[in-house]
């Protein structure tokens, strides 16, 4: 089966070209704008939607260490609180401070000497790496019951100003719940990056390992370092990740930790926000919406049109029962109508005809046959009367020879009719061939000037090398007719004959004039009707038979007025092949 392209009509086929071009042009612009704007602002929006997610992961952070922070300056502003501690430094946390406490989700709480030697611990927590000095928050690995964790600490030298006797520690133990937390409160993938030294590490994004940021570029670290500022990256984490870095600052301007809020790259952000794929994506929706259209519109236009244009072609070749199918009620339903009530006029129109036709031949036959039995009543008559006589035993012999010669004339006359009769009759179906149109005049004149009789002959040829496509027999034959018609007007006088020929529109014509009595103007008109003679002897049907073979031949002959005084005939051919020279 061909493409269903190819079976498209070649209008359907200028209608879908012309759709295309009109659709797919500006809908390729369309296309590129809208993947433009769609990319950019989708874009945009996750840009903002990481941005205020993250802003709230570390809002969630520092909220665990200003609260540390606050309770660590109300302690170490409390005179009975520091005198407490310096009597006892191991049992430093009367009850209603543990309280507060684990009301704020503070669940570490610690107390060191200057030289960071523990003095008291609410519970058994190993610290790694302390903080540094001045810093007043931090972020710490701590391993409590063999369990690596981080600790979100406010350190509080007591006393706040002056050398400190002691380092109060409060904070909350952060384990892999606390990004899981994160993730379900914003949606957004979390990491925690805490700090060791000059490096940042991640505790909970693989249980048991610590992964240490990496891949950041340069300038990237210096601003999250240097500017404290929050870092965005489309190819963050490996690349497997959109998200922001954000610096958690402590109070004195350090980088306590690192903390990651990521939207992990897949499914239909990727497409939304991937520039090509949109376009793709909006150009071949716009193409099948466009070629949608133009079948739509094919079918609805274009379809109809075809069916008329069968019906025409139908009509065209004489099929006169062609329908056209009514598809809508529209113009183009109204021409299909208007096209079935003409097939079917036309269907009528042709009924009617061959009726007509049928009729007329019947009526062309029987005035035949009457013209016919009237022309062969009369001589039969003659010789069944003569007949007669001449059976009589009285009758005188010297008459009964001018009896024998009518019976002998009109049987030659009976027998003239019936020859010409059938050869008018006789359907002889031409052979064609390309011939000089002069070549069946001259046999003819040759065959009708046998037997010496006396006609000067005069020739004015101009049709040059033109030939024509005829029977050179059946033309021979015509104008035979037209010769024996000459002679017999020129009655043995001094005959002449001009012969003429030439070019005339385009077609070649020749002529043959005498200088007999010629044609009087009133029975001009009806020479060539079948029976119509002048003569004694004549059957009518010289010219007729010359007339139809003159058109069997594609020509047409006429009788023109002379330029002298005789007669002058003229048949007139379509040229086959055009003179060279004219
Ligand atoms: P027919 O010769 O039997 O009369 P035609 O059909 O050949 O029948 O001719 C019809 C009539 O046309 C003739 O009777 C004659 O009156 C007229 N006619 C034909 N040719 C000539 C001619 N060359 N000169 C004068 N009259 C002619």
């Amino acid at each position: 089966m061909p493409f269903p392209l190819f079976r498209l009509g070649r209008l359907q086929r200028k209608v879908l070209l012309a759709i295309s071009v009109i659709v797919i042009v500006p809908m390729l612009v369309a296309g590129w704008l809208a993947a433009e704007w769609v990319s950019i602002s989708f874009e945009k929006r996750l840009q903002q939607w990481i941005v205020d997610a993250a802003r709230s992961n570390q809002h969630w952070l520092q909220a665990y260490q200003n609260d540390a922070v606050i309770l660590g300056r109300v302690l170490a502003d409390d005179p009975a609180y520091v005198a407490k501690v310096e009597r006892n430094p191991e049992e430093a946390i009367p009850l209603p401070v543990q309280r507060i406490s684990q009301e704020l989700g503070i669940n570490l709480i610690q107390l060191y000497s200057p030289e960071k030697k523990l003095l008291y611990s609410s519970i058994p927590v190993e610290v790694n790496a302390l903080w540094e000095r001045g810093q007043t928050e931090a972020v710490l690995k701590v391993v409590s019951q063999q369990k690596t964790m981080l600790a979100a600490v406010g350190i509080t030298p007591i006393p706040r100003r002056g050398k400190p006797r002691y380092y109060l520690v409060l904070g909350s133990l952060l384990g892999q719940d606390f990004t899981d937390e994160l993730a379900q409160l914003t949606g957004l993938k979390a990491r925690l990056y805490y700090r060791e030294g000059k490096k940042y590490f991640d505790l909970f994004s693989s249980p048991g390992k610590v992964i240490v940021l990496k891949h950041l570029p340069r300038m990237a670290l210096a601003r999250l370092e240097k500017d404290k500022k929050p870092y965005y990256s489309l190819e963050a984490e490996n690349g497997q990740f959109r998200g922001l870095y954000t610096p958690i600052v402590d109070p004195t301007g350090r980088v306590e930790a690192i903390m990651f809020s990521g939207l992990e790259k897949r499914g239909v952000q990727e497409v939304l926000t991937n520039r090509a794929a949109l376009f793709l994506f909006i150009s071949l929706l716009g193409v099948v919406i466009g070629g949608l259209a133009g079948l739509l519109l094919s079918r609805l236009v274009v379809r109809p049109l075809e069916y008329l244009r069968n019906g025409v072609m139908q009509l065209a070749g004489q099929n006169f029962s062609a329908n056209v199918p009514i598809s809508s009620d529209d113009e183009l339903g109204d021409l299909a109508k208007a096209f079935n009530a003409m097939a079917a006029r036309l269907r009528e129109a042709r009924d009617e005809q061959a009726q007509r036709f049928q009729k007329d031949k019947l009526s062309a036959m029987g005035e035949l046959s009457a013209a016919l039995a009237h022309e062969i009543r009369n001589p039969i008559g003659i010789i069944n009367a003569s007949a007669a006589l001449l059976d009589k035993p009285d009758y005188a012999p010297e008459k009964k020879t001018e009896l024998t010669r009518m019976i002998r004339e009109e049987s030659l006359r009976v027998s003239h009719l019936v020859q010409d009769f059938l050869q008018l009759s006789r359907h002889r179906q031409p052979s064609f061939a390309d011939i000089d149109p002069a070549q069946p005049l001259e046999r003819a004149l040759d065959l009708a000037l046998a037997g010496g009789k006396a006609v000067t002959v005069h020739r004015e040829f101009h049709h040059h090398d033109a030939k024509i496509k005829a029977d050179p027999g059946l033309l021979q034959q015509a104008w035979g007719n037209i010769f024996t018609n000459a002679l017999q007007a020129m009655n043995g006088k001094d005959g002449k004959f001009w012969l003429r020929s030439g070019m005339e529109d385009g077609r070649v014509f020749l002529s043959v004039e005498d200088n007999g009595p010629g044609v009087p103007a009133e029975i001009m008109p009806r020479l060539f009707e079948p029976f119509f003679t002048t003569k004694e002897q004549g059957t009518g049907l010289g010219l007729t038979i010359a007339y139809t073979l003159v058109e069997a031949n594609g020509g047409r002959l006429e009788a023109l007025p002379p330029e002298g005084n005789g007669a002058r005939f003229v048949m007139r051919f379509p040229l086959y092949q055009e003179a060279a020279v004219l």
